[in-house]
């Protein structure tokens, strides 16, 4: 009768425990979807909008590369600090460097009209730059200034920690995927990047601007990052149980 007491009081306990398990890991889920507490990378329990905040404060006079010279403001990126998804471009134009802002020039219009047309919403996604200032005459990043500045992008990529990022172009795409491919034959092909973050490439909204015919691929684009998305929102490795 003992023994049978103290069977029932170990298969209790143990149901406690796995209920127990179970509770903390959707109590997680959902804080890091509410956008409250996040692991930090230094261990401590964060929010990932002050991570961003500290991150964007303590890179604001940086001096690791001559850019900071001749822009008029740092572009550290904006949009949901918990965004499942994450969007990425080259580095800041004209327009985004007078306001601070990425993509608010003319293939930042183009962007949030074509995310919109394919069901996302530009206030759900984070945005950012592999550069956070300007280069003069919007000339092509240099690789010392994209080696000094690219640290600064992981650091925002561990923070929000995105299911799907979207490399937008030829610069963003070859150096998150580590490939000399160019964007129209990796466009679309989803890769696995770190943990539980994917990269899918696509072309890069300005490429609409100077190549008339383009917008119609860069539509076709976004349904594809659309669409994993779901997918990856509808996979098991996501469900929380
Ligand atoms: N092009 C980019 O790559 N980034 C911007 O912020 C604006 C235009």
């Amino acid at each position: 009768m003992r023994e049978k007491g103290r069977e029932k009081f170990y298969q209790d306990y143990s149901e406690i425990i796995h209920l127990f398990g179970s509770y903390l890991k959707r109590k997680t889920k959902t804080e890091k979807n509410r956008g409250y507490e996040k692991q930090g990378s230094d261990g401590g329990e964060e929010n990932s909008q002050v991570l961003l905040g500290n991150l964007c404060h303590s890179i604001q006079n940086c001096q690791k590369c001559s850019l900071r010279e001749s822009r008029n403001n740092l572009v550290f990126g904006a949009g949901n600090p918990d965004a499942e998804l994450m969007l990425i471009g080259e580095a800041p134009g004209r327009e985004e460097d007078l306001q601070g802002k990425p993509f608010v020039g003319a293939a930042g219009r183009l962007l949030t009209e074509a995310l919109g047309r394919v069901g996302l919403s530009r206030a759900d996604v984070y945005i950012a730059n592999i550069l956070k200032c300007r280069p003069p005459d919007n000339r092509n990043p240099q690789p010392e200034e994209i080696k000094v500045c690219f640290p600064y992008l992981e650091r925002q990529i561990e923070i929000i920690k995105p299911k799907l990022i979207c490399t937008m172009g030829n610069f963003a795409s070859q150096l998150l995927l580590k490939t000399s491919q160019g964007i129209t034959r990796i466009r679309g092909k989803v890769q696995w990047y770190k943990e539980n973050t994917s990269i899918i490439p696509i072309f890069h909204p300005a490429a609409c601007i100077y190549k008339p015919g383009r917008e119609g691929d860069f539509l076709e684009d976004l349904k594809m990052v659309r669409d994993e998305l779901k997918k990856r929102n509808n996979s098991k490795n996501n469900l929380v149980v």
